[in-house]
């Protein structure tokens, strides 16, 4: 089998995510790898979804963080809306 991206070049490794043959260059220059525990490269299209898919979780991850925050933010500043210049008065200035 030949290479996808290159028709010159025989294929060493096979994509780990959808099996198109890759040579040994595309193999060395693969910008993700299988985590199963063999490492197996991916071919240009898989490395770009997996980019992706890693992109759309940590967006995930940060809306949830937002939200978080904004309710971290309420129950701080709620005890000073509700007790309001009781607050400040038990300071002592
Ligand atoms: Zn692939
Ligand atoms: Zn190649």
């Amino acid at each position: 089998m030949k290479c996808i991206n290159h028709p010159n070049e025989e294929s060493v490794v096979t994509c780990g995510h959808c099996g198109v043959a890759l040579c040994r260059e595309c193999e060395q220059n693969a910008l993700f790898r299988t985590n199963n525990g063999n490492g197996q490269a991916l071919c240009k299209r898989c490395s770009l979804q997996s980019a992706q898919e890693i992109v759309a979780y940590d967006e995930k991850w940060l809306k949830k963080r937002e939200i978080k925050i904004g309710l971290m933010a309420v129950l701080l500043i709620l005890p000073v809306i509700i007790e309001g210049p009781a607050i400040f008065s038990r300071v002592g200035y």
